[in-house]
């Protein structure tokens, strides 16, 4: 609570600066035309704005005037619906080419460059300088951030190191030889830095990446150690930002380890930025005040904002199902501004103030605060951004405190993201800047106390609206998006220290149970052959993970006459009852999660990332089915006068699930659950590479409560068990999952009926795929390379959605393949037990020599872009390293057999229909990606490229239950989705039921069935 005295000096404060300030015209809501629609227009309409800034944000990309105004008219298109008559007219009119279109492109591109030019100030170190001594002679101080693409590869980690240390060697022997601006070279006791650099760890680490903080900080230290090491010696001051929020434990680490070491401990000149709009961000101001004092002994900066990302934190956390980490009310992230401007200001010896806002109650507050606390005024000082608010900056200098420009500069491509973040804070319907100089709110309502509304909401006089999204982009929930109901498990949030704690206790407890021996099991009691299956470590071949009972005919035989004897009584469960079951099972798998995530890392080399959300989707497949299975439980009635008529569901007997290694916990559990819960009995049948695996999911379903043989876990080799299963006459169904080959010799064994079988088998198969990801010529390469080379190497490419051929548009083709090489040489390469892990193993001997014959073959179809050596990986486990074709020919049996492995074809494609039509042509219909920025591009693409699961602008790997159903079609698969509305169909029988309700001229009223 402020006291009252403070937040009447606050208001104080607030006029005297509004006071030496013209409100008119402040800011960037000026002339240009483009600047115009975007602020004014747009600003009243997100979604228009939307459309406006991802058309700015494309403009660099686009390198004909045809495809600028192609661009234009596609994205105002989009927005149609919203715009003005005239405008809508206007769109129409935008000329596609020509004279005119030349002059549209000129023009659309000169505006973006000088609206981008506003917040950035110059494209390289001489640009950067004139601008910093420009504001100098306003008696502006400044620290220079370096804007660039996101860095995906350590090419680029290298460049970032050499631009920041060409930056301090080029600004400090300039600046240093300037004249001594006191006001702002010095504060109350000595001088300061003239030279100030704001420095993004994750630009310095291809790989950054907060599950493995060891590893990260180890990579980042040794590019930023350098920076450091000149930083100090010319005097300079260093600044860390400040990212997203998964980040911020891992930069606070570094933060503080590297300034803990003994060349940089007593060097004072360093600072991080702290970000008031999350929630955790008081304990960790805490812990660094603690550190500063009693571990480091000398003060380190502290620069207060409140935080960039908060649209992408709220979206983040609504897509995951993970608690929101920013506050999501406005005042609430003032308030909290407010607070810890307080602790900071009253611990100023060890955390020395930079206060990073433009709103001037923000401002106001630490000016009245320090005041009372009696901090000298130049001992802080207040931070704000280029091109943002100048008249407030000057109004504050004017009032005797030292203020300091975040000054970014860069090329104008890498630039556009920046520029569109500050258009999208400054548009957004709860900025200061906007309700302040383009709304006119009043003085004493722009000044008033943030906690104020907290006062109103409580007394339930008046919610504060909850703004859906800082910036107006559309909610990640719309409102006509209907909800299922189902909730995805969400995924384990690995930049969480206590995710990471867990992991690794997993890991070691399972690696003291390894060597185990696991039986068959029927009748839920072991059944002894004698024989086994040993299971080793991928990673590492010579660890044995266990050893798995291995089926015989006899064997199968006997599970087979044990499911039979079960299935009565389980079909004749109740739903209610089988959907419990079910979710006994998921909370098993739920008390188990790490554990089962760890036996799933050893047996078959994944990392934990995507271990654990096969552990996530095994939950998500066992709440869904019960619920699905509830659903179809109700009979549906259909009756008439005199005349009943019942139309349900019942099983279709015995059911063998016949499961992959790749996703050796969801697949198995899947296919096992769907035909549990519909009341078939069940054979598991887990595949030979992840039988232990297998065990565990066979423990999980005991422990839930299963009767004797309605599961039997029935491991062996596919060969010699595979046909007794498939061809016995008491098996209904067979649930397969895995290679073409097989599925349709399945297919084929299942269509014979024996003697004695009074029935079809039916097939549930899911197959392979070769997909592909369209990369347009317009793509965000960014994201597009990301995002490729995520699906192909993603757990080695052994999926069976892995995209393994890129076909990328001639323009952008030379400049995609450059990058994807680089980003794939910066994968780290090793043991998928490893947090740092990018790529692990594959899964075996055989599939290695299998996946390095494709390689072969590659070399001679295509010209080998790159192959990562492993050096002595490759002794230690079935390491593949992995491996790009470039230049490939579409009917290249590398672009059409499907090699699960790391390899990845790219081809060239002449246009978009091209892409599309080589695209589809392969024999599979699984996934598919495309990366566009084009509306319409991407509306063909949806229309045309025909495969079960397609992805836009994302990787084509990652399928979750209920929200993306999986399958494909073609020789992709025969049935329908996983996790989809249709699937469990496939497990049951349809009846009906008619009842002549009817007797002698009398009948009861219809309906009245249960
Ligand atoms: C010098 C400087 C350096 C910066 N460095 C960083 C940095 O390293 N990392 C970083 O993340 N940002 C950084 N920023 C950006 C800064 O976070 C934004 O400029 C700031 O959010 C704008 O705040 P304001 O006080 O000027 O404006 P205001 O208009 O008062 O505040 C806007 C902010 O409020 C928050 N907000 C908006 N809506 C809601 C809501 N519904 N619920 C809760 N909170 C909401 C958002 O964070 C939004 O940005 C820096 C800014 C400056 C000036």
């Amino acid at each position: 609570m402020i006291p009252p005295d403070l937040d009447t000096r606050t208001r104080q404060f607030g006029r005297e600066v509004f006071a030496r300030l013209d409100r008119q015209g402040l800011v960037m809501f000026t002339r240009s035309w483009l600047e115009d629609k975007l602020m004014g227009l747009g600003m009243h309409d997100p979604a228009l704005k939307v459309q406006l800034f991802r058309f700015v944000d494309t403009l660099p990309y686009l390198k004909e005037p045809r495809e600028v105004s192609r661009h234009l008219r596609e994205y105002l298109g989009e927005a149609s619906d919203q715009l003005p008559w005239w405008a809508r007219w206007g769109t129409k009119l935008i000329p596609a080419g020509g004279f005119f279109g030349r002059i549209l492109a000129w023009q659309a591109r000169s505006n973006a460059q000088r609206m981008a030019r506003k917040f950035i100030a110059g494209s390289n170190v001489t640009e950067a300088v004139d601008a910093v001594h420009a504001m100098r002679t306003r008696r502006l101080a400044f620290t220079i951030d370096l804007l660039g693409e996101a860095t995906i590869t350590e090419v680029e980690a290298d460049h970032v190191q050499k631009q920041y240390l060409d930056l301090l060697h080029g600004l400090t022997s300039e600046v240093n030889a300037w004249p001594e601006e006191p006001s702002i070279d010095r504060d109350d006791r000595a001088p300061i830095p003239r030279v100030n650099v704001s420095v993004k760890l994750s630009a310095l680490f291809s790989q950054f990446d907060p599950i493995d903080p060891a590893g990260t900080t180890r990579a980042v230290c040794r590019r930023l150690r350098p920076i450091l090491t000149l930083a100090k010696r010319t005097g300079a001051f260093v600044n860390f930002d400040m990212e997203q929020h998964s980040f911020k434990d891992v930069t606070l680490h570094i933060f503080k380890e590297i300034l803990t070491e003994p060349e940089f401990r007593d060097w004072p000149h360093v600072g991080i930025a702290i970000q008031a709009y999350l929630k955790d961000t008081e304990a960790d101001l805490h812990a660094l005040l603690d550190w500063a004092k009693n571990t480091r002994k000398c003060p380190v900066w502290v620069r207060l904002v409140k935080g960039a990302y908060w649209d992408y934190e709220t979206v983040i956390a609504a897509q995951n199902g993970w608690p929101v980490p920013v506050f999501t009310q406005k005042w609430q992230s003032d308030a909290n501004f407010e607070a810890l401007t307080d602790f900071l200001l009253a611990n100023v010896d060890w955390l020395l103030p930079a206060f990073g806002s433009h709103n001037i109650r923000s401002i106001a507050h630490a000016m009245a605060t320090a005041e009372r606390l009696k901090v000298p005024s130049r001992r802080f000082e207040f931070q704000m951004l280029y091109g943002m608010a100048d008249p407030v900056k000057e109004a504050i200098q004017s009032l005797g405190y030292r203020v300091r420009i975040y000054t970014p500069y860069g090329q104008l491509l890498p630039g556009m993201a920046y520029l569109v973040r500050r258009l999208l804070e400054n548009s957004s319907n709860d900025s200061f800047l906007r309700q302040g100089f383009a709304e006119g709110f009043s003085e004493e309502v722009l000044l008033m106390n943030p906690s104020s509304h907290a006062a109103v909401a409580l007394s339930g006089e008046h919610e504060p609206p909850v703004n859906p999204s800082a910036n107006g982009s559309p909610k990640p929930q719309r409102a006509n998006a209907p909800r299922s109901g189902f909730q995805n498990e969400p995924l384990a949030d690995f930049s969480v220290e206590a995710n990471r704690t867990a992991m690794k206790a997993a890991l070691t407890a399972v690696r003291a149970e390894l060597g185990s021996t696991y039986p068959i099991i029927i009748d839920n009691r072991p059944y002894g052959v004698g024989k086994t299956l040993k299971s080793v470590n991928p990673s590492r071949s010579a660890e044995l993970i266990g050893e798995v009972g291995a089926a015989t005919v006899d064997a199968a035989n006997a599970a087979v006459a044990s499911a039979l004897k079960a299935f009565d009584g389980w079909r004749d469960t109740s739903v209610a009852d089988r959907a419990a079951f079910l979710r006994r099972v998921a909370d098993r798998f739920r008390s188990r999660r790490f554990e089962l995530a760890a036996w799933i890392v050893l047996e078959t080399g994944k990392p934990w990332r995507e271990s654990d959300a096969d552990v996530a989707e095994a939950i998500d497949f066992c709440v869904y089915y019960a619920a699905e299975m509830e659903k179809l439980g109700t009979p549906q009635h259909r009756d008439v006068a005199g005349e009943d008529n019942r139309y349900f569901y019942e099983p279709r007997g015995v059911a063998v699930v016949i499961s992959p290694w790749n996703f050796p916990l969801a697949i198995l559990t899947g296919m096992a659950t769907a035909a549990l819960v519909a009341g078939n009995t069940v054979i598991l049948k887990p595949a030979e590479q992840s039988g232990v695996i297998g065990a565990k999911l066979m423990s999980c379903l005991i422990e839930a409560g299963l009767p004797p043989g309605v599961a039997n876990f029935l491991p062996g080799d596919g060969d010699e068990i595979g046909p007794t299963l498939v061809q016995h006459p008491d098996v209904a169904l067979i649930a397969f999952t895995g290679s073409l080959k097989v599925a349709l010799i399945i297919n084929a064994q299942a269509a014979v009926v024996p003697p004695g079988q009074q029935f079809v088998k039916k097939v549930i198969a899911e197959m392979g795929g070769k997909n592909a990801i369209i990369v347009d010529a317009d793509a965000d390469l960014d994201e597009a390379v990301k995002g490729v080379v995520d699906s192909a190497f993603g757990y080695g490419g052994q999926k069976c959605s892995a995209g393994s051929r890129a076909i990328v548009l001639d323009g952008i083709y030379d400049q995609f393949l450059a990058r994807l090489v680089e980003a794939t040489k910066s994968l780290t390469v090793c043991a998928a037990e490893e947090p740092g892990c990018s790529l692990g193993p594959v899964i075996d001997g055989e599939s290695r020599d299998r996946i390095l014959k494709f390689i072969e073959t590659g070399k001679r179809e295509a010209r080998l872009a790159h192959h990562t050596d492993l050096g002595a990986l490759a002794e230690q486990g079935f390491f593949v390293g992995p491996t790009i074709f470039s230049d490939v020919p579409e009917n290249a049996s590398i672009a059409q057999d499907e090699i699960f492995g790391p390899v990845l074809s790219v081809i060239r494609a002449k246009d978009l229909d091209d892409a599309l039509r080589i695209a589809n042509g392969t024999r599979y219909a699984l996934t598919g990606g495309c990366y566009s920025r084009s509306p319409v591009h991407l509306e063909q693409v949806k229309r045309r490229f025909r495969v079960g699961n397609l992805y836009i602008n994302r990787k084509c790997t990652g399928a979750l239950v209920d929200r993306q159903p999986f399958g494909g079609f073609k020789l992709s698969g025969i049935g329908s989705k996983a996790g989809g509305p249709d699937y469990l169909l496939q497990f049951l029988l349809p009846r009906t039921v008619t009842e002549n309700q009817m007797r002698r001229g009398f009948a009861p009223e219809t309906g009245v069935g249960e």
